[in-house]
């Protein structure tokens, strides 16, 4: 507790626009908001008050960070899993947990796990060679997926292999890796859902994530044409999958969808690109529902604010050209009603610097608004 307000220290191991979002809701709820970072100029350093600069793969570092915090929780998967669980059991209340984490840390564990548990997932194994992934190939046919088992984000550490070559090029790296087989995808949905220690579960709208170049680009809420039928399933699969898994805070469940039905692609265990138009479009923001589930409150309505709610990243566009600032007035006078969120991260092509959201009743008008605000930001044009 911060006895200056009486209200919980939450401690965020790391400082990226995660964290900048959690500290705008913890902010509301009066919270003293404590990140680690790497850099004093990482986002969330820029603009909260307890910045502790040091590595979370240093036990010592995240030992002395999580000193007279309520509880402890992360905006990334990167803090090593017996770190976790060395601050456990010294009695940090740290969410979620290492038996939980573990499965958004390493794809193979996590394959493994959803496989075990009956969820459905893609063909997969984890392979060791070149004849390891051509004996795969052999039954679902080319081209398969690799992927590397730990690390990988925004479609990095992702490769579509089509030829013995190929595989014998990235086994070469030396990379751990899975592969699986080339899933027929409809598109691609996200089920959010956040769960306390109590085991209070609350469920967001299930929505879609638009990919391009393996990263999402926009998110539409809720998912347009989705049967209620195959969205409720998606959110039980979630909460299933939370409970079981003993989630603490946010889960994430990335999702194909197929012509037949729905399967897994990933977990994430923390608030997620997918949520981050429930800042403006969710009676409760993921960012609020994550400090709620972590501190064990009860959970906040996650009921939309309007019938379309539309997230489009703003990733950095080429140097050059109008600076940002100016782009914000021009847009600002386009279209008042556009939401924009800055990371305060430096412009680097194809980085995720700030996202926008627009919410209205119809979706192919907001997705059209939301499109155009953060292509502008991103280009310019
Ligand atoms: P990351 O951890 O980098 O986000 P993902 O596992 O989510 O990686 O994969 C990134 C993207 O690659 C997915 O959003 C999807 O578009 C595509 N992808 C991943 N796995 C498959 C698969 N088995 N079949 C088809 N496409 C896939």
């Amino acid at each position: 507790m911060d006895t200056r307000t009486g209200l919980p220290v939450v401690g965020m191991v790391g400082g990226g626009q995660l964290a900048r979002m959690t500290h705008q809701a913890a902010i509301s709820l009066g919270q003293s908001l404590r990140v680690l970072a790497e850099s004093p100029d990482d986002s969330a350093a820029l603009v909260i008050g307890d910045v502790r600069i040091g590595s979370h793969t240093d036990l010592a570092a995240l030992r002395e960070f999580a000193k007279d915090c309520d509880a402890v929780t992360f905006d990334h998967e990167h803090v090593p899993t017996e770190h976790i669980a060395a601050l456990e059991g010294e009695g940090v209340r740290i969410y979620p947990g290492s038996a939980a984490l573990l499965f958004a840390q390493d794809k193979g564990r996590m394959r493994a796990r959803l496989a075990e548990l009956g969820a459905p997932v893609p063909r997969w194994r984890p392979v060791n060679d070149t004849a390891d992934i051509a004996a795969f190939a052999a039954e679902t046919g080319w081209p398969v997926i690799a992927k590397a088992t730990r690390g990988g984000y925004d479609g990095k550490g992702v490769w579509v292999l089509s030829s013995p070559d190929e595989a014998q090029r990235l086994v070469d790296t030396g990379t751990p890796l899975i592969v699986e087989e080339k899933v027929p995808l409809r598109r691609e949905l996200a089920a959010l859902v956040a769960r306390s220690p109590f085991g209070q579960v609350a469920a967001y709208p299930v929505v879609e994530t638009v990919q391009r170049d393996g990263i999402c680009v926009e998110v539409l809420a809720p998912a347009p044409g989705l049967s209620d039928e195959r969205a409720v399933a998606a959110q039980q699969l979630a909460i299933d999958l939370a409970h079981a898994l003993g989630v603490v805070g946010l889960l994430a469940v990335e999702l194909f969808e197929t012509d037949t039905g729905i399967v897994v692609n990933e977990l994430a265990m923390r608030p997620h690109n997918s949520g981050h138009w429930s800042i403006e479009g969710a009676r409760t923001s993921q960012f609020e529902q994550h400090l709620r589930a972590v501190l064990d409150y009860p959970m906040g309505s996650t009921a939309l604010t309007a019938p379309a709610v539309v997230m489009a990243n703003v990733l950095g566009g080429a140097s050059g050209g109008m600076s940002i600032d100016e782009r914000l007035h021009h847009l600002f006078a386009a279209d008042p009603g556009a939401r924009v969120h800055f990371y305060g991260k430096q412009v680097r092509p194809g980085r995720k610097i700030g996202h926008v959201t627009v919410l209205g009743d119809d979706m192919t008008e907001v997705r059209a608004r939301a499109a155009r605000a953060a292509r502008w930001l991103q280009e310019g044009k």
